[in-house]
């Protein structure tokens, strides 16, 4: 794995996945081609020493993991985690809006904000839909396919400056009011068939035939413009959903490179949904995903009593929870401690924070500057102007939700929750060869 596939490898990933559906998909078929093997979480697991399994839930979270040989209540697990989620524009339900009689023809869904969207980077965007659609067929069955329209079919146009004179010095964004894309001209918008169109997407995209009928969706606008190298000597990477499917591409490929090496240790990566909107959900980081697996690797791999081995083997791991942090940005440097301002392409960033809003502490913050050390990574640090508030991730909510030891690791970017954000091209590569390392550790 040379920094240049590793690169390339993340801007598929990221036009592979524009939501959090799309991203389980693609990690789930990228890790069963290394020979993962899929559990169903209904289903009762075989486990068996040496191998490798996925599992996932919701189809938006996603647990990968290798099984070493003896007792995890002796040896631990090395885990890393990430979420697949974003910030973005949401269809509701009834998508169609209602017709305006002054503006009769301009066909518009509207739209929920999903997480802490930057709204402002949306306007004059090419915007196109994917998620989940849910159907019956003529024979009464139900089913769930992914949708994703890949072309722009919308857009959000700005109002110009000549209508809003202080639209460059005092400028609000209304959700609710200033959001809603416009797909279309038609000559009755109201009479627009959604249902019908999504019937016809079923068809084409999938090859879906017989359907009576869609009966809910989940779909997400999303930016059709590529990720992309930036700058003059490609020091950037810019792309939408760097935080933080980022993360999400680091942990997949420390794990494949961690096989390809034939370690065969006790390794898992949870990628959760739900974070960008606090973690609160089955499938999210608050719920009962990775507890549950861990306690069903335990149950088959330990001898001793089921519930002090669980205990044991949470005890005896180490959590490394990857998130974005914010890079010191040239324009807006005093908007950072003068002392803990991450700069992009200086390697990857510890976070702390007194008031536990990151699950960093000294020991787990010793463990990772030594394995930096090890794989000849440089490694910062950021802490939030102590007259500014903190933000968050999984690392914290695992960590009191588990027990586990956790450290709070990211690359630095700028533009964080922009539908285009920017990270330095060296730090996702610098970030995998220490995940690398502490799988292999
Ligand atoms: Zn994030």
């Amino acid at each position: 794995m040379d920094k240049l596939s590793f690169n390339e490898g993340l801007l598929q990933f990221l036009r592979q996945s524009p939501t959090p559906f799309h991203a389980v998909q693609t990690m789930q078929s990228n890790l069963q081609a290394a020979g993962f093997e899929l559990l169903n979480e209904e289903d009762t697991w075989h486990l068996e020493s040496g191998k490798r399994y996925i599992v996932q839930r919701n189809g938006s979270s996603i647990i990968a993991f290798t099984l070493g040989q003896g007792d995890p209540a002796e040896s631990g697990f090395r885990m890393t985690g990430a979420h697949t989620d974003s910030p973005c524009l949401k269809l509701k339900p009834n998508a169609v809006m209602p017709v305006n009689p002054q503006t009769g023809s301009a066909l518009q869904f509207a739209v929920e904000v999903y997480g802490g969207a930057l709204l402002a980077p949306w306007f004059d965007r090419d915007l196109s839909l994917a998620g989940r659609v849910e159907y019956r067929l003529a024979d009464g069955s139900l089913g769930s396919a992914l949708l994703d329209w890949q072309r722009p079919l919308a857009t959000v146009p700005s109002l110009a400056i000549h209508l809003d004179r202080e639209a460059n010095s005092n400028r609000t964004i209304n959700a609710q009011k200033d959001m809603p894309p416009v797909l279309a001209l038609e000559s009755s918008a109201a009479d627009f068939d959604f249902n019908g169109w999504l019937v016809e997407a079923l068809q084409t995209q999938q090859g879906i035939t017989h359907v009576a009928g869609v009966l809910a969706h989940e779909l997400y606008f999303y930016d059709t413009q590529a990720p992309a190298m930036v700058g003059l000597h490609n020091d950037f990477i810019a792309s939408a959903r760097l935080d933080n499917l980022l993360s999400c591409y680091v942990g997949q490929q420390s794990l494949l490179a961690d096989q390809q090496a034939n370690a065969d240790g006790f390794n898992l990566l949870v990628c959760n949904d739900h974070e960008e909107v606090g973690s609160n959900s089955a499938c999210g980081a608050q719920g009962p995903f990775l507890r549950s697996v861990l306690a069903r690797i335990s149950a088959r791999l330990s001898s001793g009593d089921a519930a002090e081995c669980v205990e044991r083997m949470i005890r005896r791991s180490l959590f490394l929870s990857i998130d974005n942090a914010h890079g010191l940005h040239p324009n807006f440097a005093d908007k950072h401690d003068g002392n803990h301002g991450p700069l992009l392409n200086q390697g990857p960033v510890i976070k702390v924070n007194a008031n536990q809003r990151y699950a960093t502490n000294s020991r787990t913050t010793a463990l990772f500057r030594s394995l930096c050390e090890q794989a000849e990574v440089p490694v910062q640090t950021f802490v939030v102007r102590s007259d500014m508030g903190c933000g968050s991730t999984i690392g914290p909510i695992t960590a009191s939700g588990l027990g586990v030891e956790t450290i709070d690791i990211g690359v630095p970017t700028y533009g964080m929750h922009s539908i285009r954000e920017l990270a330095g091209s060296d730090d996702a590569w610098y970030l995998a060869r220490v995940v690398q390392r502490f799988y292999q550790s």
